[in-house]
């Protein structure tokens, strides 16, 4: 360590730093070298490396040999930089301590102004500036901030004031000042006096009048609030690890606050909430620091200064350095400035955090304008919030009227985004019945279930009491692009009297609701709606492409990002219509379709029961050929719709007990034994028959197919004849098959023959030829481990993660709601495991399975079908191991996308 620099210096005599050294300078140092090195004019100053941060902590809080002289050192290039002396009456140099972490960690740490007085070097300030209230109004603000941070003197508990605000108050009062500013030097020296005595009170200390003294405590302190409760839990939050440390940057002060010649400001190089390419920001005059945002005063506009007399100067210069930093960072700038005596100092500058819509639009025109590189475009992008684009949002007034009416009634997990407002109801029949009347609804459910599927489809938000994030509610409002809210634990639902309450609200079925799916509120009443206009170019095709400037931003970062990606991108997907949309978002196939959902449609389902409860084998069968068109129609369907592109469809997976009622809803017990000619009893003992105790490890997936061959022979024929079918037509089709749940190669084996027997059979009755392949899922562990066996039947995989998650985790999807926060909390996961792949372990499963399945079949075409690959951090993770696709909902296709390629930038393997 003692070899290693310490410190690095930005100033005009020299600057050891750059802006691309952010992990050991931090953002805020970095940066301000970079601006030092392309002549802007920062303060000069010097930044003590996150190593220093590292170290301290990894030794009981002490700081590495040699680092007192370096930084003595340090002050001493300061000095002569600046030619002025710490602690010098005459002419006294005055810093600032400010904490600069490598991803900036707005507010969580804290920063001292005005460090160097005391009572001999404010007087020589006073001289200096010829102003001495501004002098003794700088102490007294350094005494509070050092008081507060560097000697702890803080409110002892809740009900306490800041004691330092109290002391001024008091005074104030005293004296009968309105407000701050009407201070006069005098009160200000009394307040510096009873400042300095709170501090001796509470501490037994007294505060230290050597600057050199105070600054080492300044830079322990701001070491120190790395550790602080706040900064913790933003860390924990933003997934920032706690090893990286925080920077300390000391920087010779500038006075905002000396006139009306002098003003702080912040301010953005572009409009981040829309991306338009116009000045944003706001100033104050006569301001130091933080007074801007802390919302003392009202703020004034940053294109006001233009007209300010005394400013107008200072804004000219302005203009000029949003320019150059466009320039030379490559990307819309946030930045602090100062203005001391109509000169201006930057202070701060770094990549200005935007919406989605000014993120598109921003790539757009800042790579247009060669002032962003398009890798940059990519990398700087967050994936996950191309939603905001997606979904139809809340008018915005209306939006706030309701929140200030008190209309919030509760809020769940943000599950489908979007905002939804309509009549509420409660059951699946009842939300067709209305969407078919033409009504908006919002589904209410305890939690649901594919027997609900129906009405989701019809309904326009759906609203759960239950479940989390990868509950079935939300898994089908994410594949639909439907708003939901899940999980809204405070909300009461009573299926029998057909209310909804919660705190206070009494909803009867048939009110009106309002959920917002971005941010997992349910409102009373109706708040209105607007589309997006990226859906009405997309999906409702109710907008010309060439009209809509968001989908041109939008769209020229897509084409973007193919041009980078590796991982191919499919798309989960059962209905034409869903197929039709995911292709208009850039999906090139489907990565898995399955085909129980098609089960459920119209009267399938009779016949699915009556297959299922068949005693007899004639009688399966029989109900099976009657399934047979149907889903020979819902496989044109989707071939016409891929048109060429590849299908993975999967054989049937559920448990079969999903489909028929439970013992619990004896009128659709009594339905089915209508429906199928045998009596109620019957029905009760079949359904009893086929409990399981775990039917997610039960009879399922491939199983179904082995233990009953006939129903994969109908799925392969209803397949095969479909795509007889569309070649007929001239239509391309590529099929592949995918067998679930296989641990054995056997397992497969066996639906192997069945597969090629009927596709044999099939073209020979049909005299069409068409190509199709045949694979497996890999959702087991046992499959993953014996890979290299299933790769010598399998001419294809696909990761079903969802399954492989809780086979690996030996942990339910359904019921890790219960304790799955509270492993996070405690950090035994970093995050849900169901959201985002556990790469340490479900993904060395996965590699395993990468490594093993090429290992005897190098060729073999690797994917992803679960929930993940629609996930950011999953798909770089599928990039990294080598899978050729990743698969997610239709609506997720555009993130997955982006996803990709940042994968693709980010990590180039070979
Ligand atoms: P944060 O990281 O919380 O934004 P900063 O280190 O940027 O904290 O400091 C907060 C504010 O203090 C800055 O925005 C700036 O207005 C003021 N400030 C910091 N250093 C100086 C300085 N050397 N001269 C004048 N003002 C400063
Ligand atoms: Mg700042
Ligand atoms: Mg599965």
């Amino acid at each position: 360590m003692a070899k290693t620099k310490m410190i690095y210096y930005f100033g005009k005599s020299k600057t050891d730093g750059a802006g691309d050294m952010k992990a050991l300078l931090g953002g805020k140092g970095a940066n301000l070298a970079a601006m030092t090195k392309i002549g802007l004019p920062v303060p000069p100053g010097y930044t003590i490396t996150t190593e220093i941060c590292v170290h301290y902590y990894k030794n009981g809080k002490k700081y590495p040999d040699g680092f007192d002289a370096e930084l003595k050192t340090a002050v001493a290039w300061m000095e002569k930089e600046t030619g002025k002396k710490f602690g010098d009456p005459k002419n006294p140099l005055l810093v600032s301590v400010r904490s600069g972490a490598r991803d900036s960690m707005p507010g969580m740490m804290d920063t001292i102004l005005n460090l160097g007085l005391n009572d001999e070097t404010t007087e020589g300030l006073k001289k200096a500036t010829s102003n001495g209230r501004f002098a003794w109004d700088s102490y007294r603000r350094f005494l509070q901030m050092y008081g507060d941070v560097v000697m702890g003197v803080q409110k002892r508990h809740e009900n306490e004031h800041d004691p330092f605000e109290e002391i001024m108050d008091n005074l104030k009062k005293e004296v009968k000042a309105v407000d701050d500013t009407s201070l006069t030097e005098e009160n200000l020296q009394e307040l510096v006096k009873r400042y300095k005595k709170l501090i001796k009170d509470r501490t037994g200390k007294a505060f230290p009048n050597d600057p050199m003294t105070q600054l080492i405590g300044a830079v322990s302190a701001v070491f120190g609030s790395w550790m602080n409760e706040r900064a913790i839990l933003y860390r924990q939050k933003y997934r920032i690890p706690d090893d990286w440390g925080t920077a300390v940057n000391v920087q010779s002060m500038v006075f905002g606050n000396m006139g009306d010649d002098c003003a702080t400001g912040v301010a953005f190089t572009r409009d981040p909430a829309t991306g338009e390419n116009v000045f944003y920001g706001e100033y104050l005059v006569n301001a130091q620091g933080e007074d801007v945002v802390a919302g003392v005063r009202t703020p004034l506009k940053i294109e006001e200064m233009a007209n300010d007399k005394i400013n107008s100067a200072a804004y000219k210069e302005l203009v000029a350095v949003r320019k150059t930093l466009e320039k030379n960072f490559g990307d819309v700038q946030d930045f602090e400035f100062t203005i001391e005596k109509k000169k201006l100092y930057m202070l701060q500058t770094r990549n200005g955090k935007r919406t989605a819509l000014a993120y598109v639009k921003i790539a757009h025109d800042m790579v247009k304008e060669k002032l962003m590189t398009p890798e940059h475009a990519i990398k700087s992008g967050d994936p996950e919030a191309l939603n905001q684009l997606l979904q139809p949002i809340f008018d915005v007034s209306a939006y706030e009227k309701a929140k200030k009416d008190g209309k919030l009634m509760a809020v769940g997990l943000a599950a489908g985004p979007g905002a939804a407002s309509g009549t509420m109801v409660f059951t699946a029949d009842k939300a067709e019945e209305l969407a078919a009347k033409g009504k908006k609804v919002v589904l209410a459910r305890v939690e649901t279930s594919p027997e609900d599927l129906r009405g989701m489809i019809a309904s326009d938000g759906i609203l759960t009491c239950r479940g989390g994030v990868s509950s079935h509610a939300a898994l089908v409002a994410r594949q639909m692009g439907k708003v939901c809210v899940a999980g809204a634990g405070d909300i009461e639902i009573d299926y029998h009297k057909k209310t909804l309450k919660c705190k206070g609200f009494t909803l009867k079925e048939g009110d009106s609701i309002s959920i917002n799916g971005s941010t997992g509120e349910v409102f009373s009443g109706l708040i209105d709606t607007a589309p997006s206009e990226l859906n009405q170019v997309l999906v409702t095709k109710t907008m010309k492409a060439a009209d809509s400037k968001v989908f041109q931003y939008y769209n020229h970062i897509m084409k973007l990002a193919d041009k980078y990606r590796k991982l191919g991108i499919r798309t989960n997907a059962d209905q034409p219509d869903q197929v039709v949309n995911a292709i208009a978002f850039g999906a090139e196939g489907i990565g898995l379709c399955r085909t129980e959902h098609m089960f459920f449609e119209g009267d399938r389902i009779i016949a699915v029961r009556k297959m299922i409860l068949a005693e007899k084998e004639e009688d399966r069968k029989a109900a099976l050929a009657t399934l047979l068109p149907y889903q020979q129609k819902d496989f044109e369907g989707i071939f016409r719709a891929l048109d060429g592109l590849p299908a993975c469809i999967r054989l049937l997976d559920p448990p079969l007990h999903e489909f028929l009622p439970q013992h619990d809803n004896k009128k659709g017990q009594q339905e089915v034994a209508e429906q199928l000619g045998i009596t109620v009893k019957d029905v009760a003992r079949l359904v009893e028959e086929l409990h399981e105790f775990n039917p997610m490890l039960g009879f399922r997936g491939c199983r179904l197919g082995i233990v009953r061959p006939e129903i994969s022979e109908m799925q392969a024929r209803a397949i095969f004849q479909a795509a007889a079918a569309v070649v007929k037509d001239g239509v391309k089709v590529k099929p592949e098959i995918m067998v679930p749940l296989v641990g054995f190669k056997k397992e497969l084996d066996l639906q192997v023959e069945i597969i090629h027997r009927v596709a044999k059979e099939v073209m020979k009755e049909t005299g069409k030829k068409f190509a199709y392949t045949v694979g497996t899922m890999i959702e087991v562990p046992r499959g993953a481990l014996t890979a290299d066996e299933i790769a010598e039947s399998a001419e294809f995989f696909s990761f079903g993660t969802n399954d492989l998650t809780q086979t690996c985790l030996g942990m339910s999807r359904d019921d890790s709601g219960s304790f799955i926060p509270a492993y996070q909390e405690l950090d035994i996961l970093k995050a849900n495991p169901f959201a985002s792949i556990d790469t340490t372990g479900v993904g060395q499963l996965m590699k395993i399975g990468v490594d093993k399945g090429r290992s005897t079949r190098p060729d073999l075409k690797i994917g992803i079908c679960g929930e993940h690959g629609g996930d950011p951090t999953s798909v770089v993770f599928c990039h990294q191991i080598g899978l050729n696709y990743v698969s997610c909902s239709p609506f997720r296709v555009p993130i997955a996308r982006l996803a990709a390629a940042q994968a693709a930038i980010l990590y180039s393997v070979d």
